[in-house]
């Protein structure tokens, strides 16, 4: 970057628009194998704040890859500057005042750890959408796995590239025990607790 670049602050801010949503803006970041079911359990918390009036925006893995991050592929470095893009464009939402959802494989808990630090204190919640391979492997609802036993994808998270699993995250969600509706439960409960849900909320319901 240049030496000529000088930040410029504005005189709204985040406070601001965040008081005008009446809302604690928030990253809240999925991390977990393919087909573990971040997508699903991101949308479904997606649409259950979006319907009690918060004000959100879900960033997924598969659709930034069609815009935003087109021209990267699948070696580390450019997984790497995936989700340093990723990373910024939640910092932009969070600041603009939205509580982001963010569904992204992010193998690496260096680059997980990048997008913590340039957020502010208590803005990010690392959420590790924990399911076996053989779970994953068996689920594959975009068929993927069975491309790559067919030779048809390298360099596969949990395959031929590692996953490294988060050592502290915010909530651990054991998406082979847990049900869809369990694992939100789990999301509404911790963010009731972190304040974020200003009139408490109502479990969704859990069939037998
Ligand atoms: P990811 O975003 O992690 O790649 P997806 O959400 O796209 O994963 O896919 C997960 C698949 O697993 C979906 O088809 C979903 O319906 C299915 N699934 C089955 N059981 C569960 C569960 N308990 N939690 C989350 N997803 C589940």
């Amino acid at each position: 970057m240049s030496d000529n670049v000088v930040w410029h602050s504005h005189p709204v801010d985040q406070q601001a628009r965040a008081e005008q949503k009446q809302q604690m803006p928030l990253v809240i970041w999925f991390t977990g194998l393919s087909a573990s079911g971040k997508s699903t359990i991101a949308g479904a918390l997606e649409q259950i704040l979006t319907q009690q009036g918060y004000h959100t925006y879900l960033l997924d893995g598969d659709n930034v890859r069609h815009g935003l991050c087109k021209d990267l592929g699948f070696s580390d470095n450019d997984r790497k500057e995936n989700i340093r893009r990723v990373g910024e464009v939640a910092r932009l939402g969070a600041d603009s005042g939205l509580i982001i959802l963010a569904a992204f494989i992010s193998p690496f808990r260096e680059d997980r750890r990048l997008v913590r630090d340039i957020l502010p204190k208590d803005q990010f919640v690392e959420v590790f959408v924990d399911a076996p391979l053989a779970v994953c492997q068996q689920r594959d609802p975009k068929g993927l796995y069975a491309k790559v036993e067919r030779g048809e994808i390298k360099s596969f998270t949990g395959i031929d590239s590692p996953y490294e699993t988060p050592q502290a995250p915010e909530v651990h969600i054991d998406a082979q025990a847990l049900s869809v509706a369990e694992s939100i439960n789990r999301l509404l409960e911790y963010l009731h607790q972190a304040g974020v849900l200003k009139a408490g909320y109502e479990p969704v319901a859990v069939s037998a």
